[in-house]
């Protein structure tokens, strides 16, 4: 059988499921980070309380809704609990934006970047919604391609979905490039769906900021939740924010509160722990995960930089980092994939393949580690390319 690159990707996903859950972008699976004692706590005093065993609002709680606007709320911005919408984890929240805005029969299309995380793909195309990719810039640390951006939209464009920080590249973009981006949106009158799902794990020099925050004139869904930066992915809860300064979404809103019923409201005994969680985990805890994923970070590009044939590309935050292979040196293979799978056969390195984000020729590596593992990995990858290396 010809096996081709959906069949490769499909197989890394299906190993991942099978051993290890759906683990390739789950930072929890080697003990090493854990969710602060206050999430602990506050979900064992909800339990204890027994006040949310019943079904919630479909939208959520009120309470877990004014939490997440609080939390949410800074830099500027002012959320209200009726801007928050609690959803099943933040890819729940993507499927109710994308569901809200885009419309297959009318032959509407969403754009995103390339690389990119490929649920937004299958959640617009099991709608009948078509999707245009726009090119980020590896040489300008995964900039958008604002020309190229600009080229893809049509008249059937209905929204352009930005994530920042990204997964797969590790980009943080600053506050002047957000605004250029928006600029695009606003002079296109398209809104943007805004994945948010790694807010605030930025490395220490670095700064988060949420598209929000701009006064752009562009309405905004915001896309986030706990999975990440509390380090809870399964416990799948997540949250639109709708962000509308022109009052332009009222129909949007309804229809997000409408689809909402889809799930019957989202868990409620995470929701009733949600305020503490949010507002109580300590600045420590956060400082605690950044200063593991920031030395995982120094620790690989260290060692891949080093490496002839292989380009890392030094992350600003999130949890991941883009390496470019440069097959030319590589004559044992004939694609990124090819070298990926002998990889990992030979050396148990797992890196997901760029082809996973529409994007040959790279890998994604975690950065999310214990340190001694994440230099053992990169030893291995050493050792491999020496060997293939011509
Ligand atoms: C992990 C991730 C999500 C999904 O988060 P869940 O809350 O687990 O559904 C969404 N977007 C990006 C870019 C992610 O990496």
């Amino acid at each position: 059988m010809e096996i081709n690159d959906a069949h490769i990707c499909g197989r890394f996903h299906q190993i991942e499921n099978d051993e290890r859950g759906s683990s390739y972008s789950d930072p929890t699976i080697y003990g090493n980070l854990n969710p602060s004692k206050e999430t602990i706590e506050a979900i064992i005093r909800t339990l204890e309380e027994g006040s949310c065993n019943g079904y919630a609002p479909c939208v959520g709680y009120e309470v877990a809704r004014q939490a997440v606007a609080t939390y949410l709320s800074h830099d500027g911005v002012e959320f209200n609990s009726k801007d928050i919408i609690l959803c099943s984890g933040c890819s729940s929240s993507l499927d109710l934006c994308i569901t809200a805005i885009a419309d297959g029969t009318k032959n509407h299309n969403i754009l995103m970047p390339k690389p990119g995380f490929p649920i937004y793909r299958t959640l617009a195309e099991s709608i009948g919604v078509g999707v245009k990719t726009y090119n980020l810039l590896p040489e300008k640390k995964w900039q958008v391609d604002l020309l190229h951006l600009e080229s893809q939209i049509d008249d059937n464009t209905a929204v352009i979905i930005l994530n920042n920080p990204s997964n797969p590249c590790g980009s943080v973009y600053d506050e002047n490039h957000l605004r250029a981006i928006l600029s695009i949106a606003r002079r296109y009158q398209i809104p943007v769906i805004a994945d948010e799902v790694y807010e605030q794990i930025v490395f220490p020099d670095k700064k988060f900021v949420s598209t929000a925050a701009l006064e752009s004139g562009v309405p905004i869904l915001i896309c986030g939740g706990l999975a990440k930066r509390f380090l809870v992915p399964g416990w799948r809860i997540g949250w639109i924010a709708v962000h509308d300064p022109i009052n332009a979404f009222d129909d949007i809103r309804s229809a997000l509160s409408s689809l909402s019923q889809k799930i019957i409201g989202s868990n409620t005994l995470i929701q009733g722990a949600i305020p503490d969680i949010l507002l109580k985990s300590p600045q420590s805890f956060h400082d605690d995960m950044i200063n593991t994923l920031c030395e995982n970070a120094k620790v690989a590009y260290e060692a891949i930089d080093k490496v002839p044939g292989l380009v890392p590309y030094m992350p600003d935050g999130s949890m991941y980092m883009m390496v470019k292979i440069d097959l030319d040196k590589f004559p044992h293979f004939e694609t990124g994939l090819q070298f990926i799978m002998r990889l990992m056969e030979e050396e148990s390195v797992f890196c997901l393949p760029g082809d996973c984000f529409e994007l040959p020729g790279f890998m994604r590596i975690v950065i999310t580690l214990p340190g001694d593992i994440m230099k053992e990995a990169c030893d291995r990858i050493v050792n491999f390319c020496n060997k293939y290396y011509t």
